[in-house]
């Protein structure tokens, strides 16, 4: 694998390509099975798989969350080596804004709702960098979880709006034993609370309807943020401590 950290070096990589089809995975790295699940599927569909690690700071709303980010390069390497990804992009913090964050890809219906009311401007700060990245790598396939199903709405919706020739690919939810979904910030779940997380994705699946899962959350001591149905899937965000999570199931 190769890692380019050059925004002009890989711009000189990119232009001597063939024609070859190209799939790329964005990520935050501190890689888990789930952002291997998008790994493996890229491999399957296309001749170049490209990975992107980068933690974006203007999608995070808290500082403290920004700089606890858990952050695992060496690890992450090692895993990509291993899943045969062809290239890791890994641009280092201030190259991805020259323009200092004056230009900004803002969503203003559906980003504004769930996730986007708990957590102003996230969604503005992820449109945007996945502009730029999409804009940098040129794939003809981008991988998406459906973890993150609010994100994946609106990567859509961003593509089709400004036409760009980029075929989104949802990737289903992978899951622990237990049933919590892989996300970078369950490394700091202790064991206690790893066990009672997996409460959360039980009552999305079993709960009859949002009032009465979010009672029974609250009754274990998660704090709610929302639990809602839209795009025939059950969403929901919730406090553990000071850990928060977010998941949805279809329905
Ligand atoms: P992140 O590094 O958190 O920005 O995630 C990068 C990509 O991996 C996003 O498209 C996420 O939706 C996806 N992802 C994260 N966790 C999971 C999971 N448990 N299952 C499937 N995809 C996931």
């Amino acid at each position: 694998m190769k890692i380019v950290t050059d925004i002009k070096e890989w711009q000189i990589i990119r232009k001597n390509f063939s024609n070859q089809k190209i799939g790329f995975i964005p990520t935050m790295g501190n890689l888990h099975r789930g952002h291997l699940s998008l790994c493996n599927r890229s491999k399957l569909e296309n001749e170049m798989s490209i990975v992107s690690i980068y933690v974006n700071q203007t999608q995070f709303n808290e500082v403290n969350d920004f700089n606890n980010y858990p952050r695992t390069l060496s690890q992450d390497i090692e895993l990509l080596e291993k899943s045969a990804i062809d290239y890791l992009f890994l641009p280092d913090e201030k190259t991805m804004y020259p323009d200092n964050f004056q230009i900004q890809i803002t969503e203003t219906t559906e980003s504004l709702e769930l996730e986007g009311s708990y957590r102003s401007g996230h969604f503005t700060g992820m449109l945007t960098i996945v502009l730029k990245l999409f804009n940098l790598i040129q794939p003809q396939k981008a991988y998406f979880g459906e973890k993150d199903f609010q994100q994946l709405i609106l990567i859509k919706k961003l593509v089709q709006a400004l036409f760009l020739p980029i075929e989104i690919i949802n990737c289903e939810t992978i899951r622990e034993k237990n049933g919590l979904a892989y996300s970078s910030r369950n490394n700091r779940l202790t064991n206690e609370q790893r066990k009672k997380a997996a409460s959360f994705p039980k009552w999305l699946k079993e709960g009859e309807n949002p009032v009465e899962i979010t009672k029974n959350l609250e009754k274990l001591g998660f704090k709610v943020d929302y639990i809602k149905e839209k795009w025939q899937r059950r969403l929901g965000a919730v406090w553990l401590d000071n850990i928060r999570l977010i998941d949805n199931i279809p329905l």
